[in-house]
């Protein structure tokens, strides 16, 4: 531990956003970097603990205290090299993880956590800075092969680890650009995409294949990889978007949220969309079916196009300000989250149910909702619509950012490999799914979750696989 009184004496500090005017106007990331010697006292905050919660709580398990202790004291490669042998992409997670590790550190029960998740950026980008961050190719090749299909943060993850295990790793991925929702969910304005491409850069000079523009099950079938590679892994999300049944749903002008970001990401990186297929919120009134984070990045984006008003509905009830008592410390505090895209501007209501879309020649104009009474019934949230209580709002785009329902299962069906109840990948301790040299991981086994938990999930795969293919 640097200081000893660090937590008594330094006030957390977060790093903050750039001006709201400011950063509306562009696509580059919004959060700014603390100076050095105030990263430094930050770090000191950390008080090393005798049973550091926040390491059992990030899935990754980075040893925070270990780390705060070297940026406290200037030594950034000691603490790369901690950060590195847990995270294989601190430069992600710095930048988008929700830090499940804050909402357990030990100095949040009685003040505010240490700046865990800012302070991991700040050493992997002075680690970057410094030219730490090298290429290191494994000093042996196994001789076997494997493949991974999908090139999200669990493929990636699962092919750098087996890279280095020595192992020659092919990734076979769909897009023409591997990151998964990292790369076209995701906004540029929460993660730059030069830091993605800086990172792939690194795992192809470290010997990782990676081929784009390969729909696996299309542009090559599942046989072909069983004859060819001695083990598999599917990294392929879970991207099977949740729809809204109610009338008027045909309506143009409604879209799902993987349509609109996936659109804008493009766009930012230079592509030129046909005419017809623009969705642009310019001027327009944008209603946002969804509170989670696909839906804030929906907010974001349609502010920088110059909406004229956005709205987010969420059905769930307005989360409270602190803590509940069924909501107690180390676990993840379910409070009111509000994203620097809120700040930016948009009317949010809670406990509203969708009943239809309507609108005029094939467009959509109105929705109509009701508004919800949630109440504990033996333990399980109901919900119950409130008299009187429906009203319409104006909308010339609505996007759905409702949540994914399950991995795609076309591709499951060609392996043979079977779903568990909720229609994710089944697998064992190890990773293996029901068809013996198939593993899985990420979002497609844990169903949508977080880059963080996909990074976890596609180390724990690499081991698994490794184990396979060493026994
Ligand atoms: C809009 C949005 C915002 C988000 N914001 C955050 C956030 O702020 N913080 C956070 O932690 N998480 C966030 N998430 C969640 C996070 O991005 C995902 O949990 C994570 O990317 C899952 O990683 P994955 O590798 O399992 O799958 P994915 O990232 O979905 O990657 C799967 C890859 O497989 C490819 N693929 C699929 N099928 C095939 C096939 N048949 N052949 C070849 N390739 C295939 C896909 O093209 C894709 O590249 C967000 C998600 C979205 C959609
Ligand atoms: S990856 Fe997320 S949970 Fe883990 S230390 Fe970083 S910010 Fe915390």
């Amino acid at each position: 531990m640097g200081d000893p009184r660090g937590f008594l004496n330094v006030k957390r500090k977060e790093a903050g956003y750039r001006p709201v005017e400011e950063r509306v106007q562009d696509y580059r990331e919004v959060e700014v970097q603390l100076p050095e010697e105030e990263r430094k006292l930050q770090a000191s905050r950390c008080m090393d603990c005798g049973v550091p919660f926040c390491h059992w709580s990030c899935p990754v398990s980075n040893i925070m205290p270990d780390w705060q202790d070297k940026i406290y004291r200037g030594e950034w490669k000691a603490a790369y090299e901690i950060l590195q042998g847990t995270n294989n992409f601190p430069e992600f997670t710095g930048r988008v993880c929700p830090a499940l590790c804050e909402a357990s550190c030990v100095l949040a029960i009685n003040d505010e956590a240490v700046t865990i998740r800012n302070n991991e950026l700040f050493v992997i980008e002075k680690a970057f800075e410094l030219r730490l961050v090298r290429p290191v190719q494994p000093e042996k090749r196994t001789g076997k092969k494997v493949a991974v299909i999908g090139g999200g943060p669990a493929g990636l993850a699962c092919a750098d680890n087996l890279n280095k295990a020595g192992h020659s790793v092919v990734i076979f991925e769909a897009e023409d650009s591997v990151g998964g929702y990292m790369r076209f969910g995701i906004p540029d304005f929460k993660l730059e995409k030069s830091i993605i491409d800086r990172r792939i850069n690194l795992l192809k000079e470290e010997g990782i294949e990676i081929k784009t523009g390969i729909k696996v099950g299309e542009s090559i079938s599942a046989s072909e990889l069983m004859r060819e590679y001695d083990a598999i892994c599917l990294a392929i999300g879970a991207r099977e978007p949740r729809d809204i049944n109610v009338s008027g749903r045909e309506l143009k002008g409604i879209y799902f949220a993987m349509q609109y970001l996936s659109q804008q990401n493009r766009i930012v990186r230079g592509d030129k969309i046909p005419e017809e297929e623009l969705i642009r919120a310019y001027n327009k009134k944008v209603v946002v079916i969804g509170g989670g984070d696909t839906g804030s990045d929906c907010v974001g984006s349609a502010n920088r196009q110059g909406a004229a008003y956005v709205t987010q509905i969420e059905l769930l009830p307005r989360p409270p300000e602190n803590r509940t008592e069924n909501d107690p410390w180390p676990l993840w505090a379910k409070i009111i989250k509000t994203s620097s895209s809120h700040e930016e501007g948009c009317e949010r209501m809670w406990s509203i149910k969708t009943r239809n879309f309507s609108g005029r020649n094939g467009k959509v104009e109105k929705i109509r909702a009701v508004k919800l009474e949630w109440y504990n019934e033996d333990g399980r949230y109901e919900m119950k619509e409130i008299p009187g209580s429906e009203f319409e709002l104006e909308a010339d785009i609505v996007l759905l950012a409702m949540g994914f329902v399950h991995v795609e299962h076309s591709l499951l069906k060609e392996f043979g490999i079977e779903a568990d109840a909720r229609g994710n990948i089944n697998v064992n301790d190890d990773y293996m799914t029901n068809i013996d040299k198939v593993f899985a991981a990420g979002d497609s086994v844990r169903g949508a979750s977080l880059v963080v938990w996909a990074i976890s999930q596609g180390r724990e795969a690499a081991m698994g696989i490794n184990r396979y293919l060493s026994a």
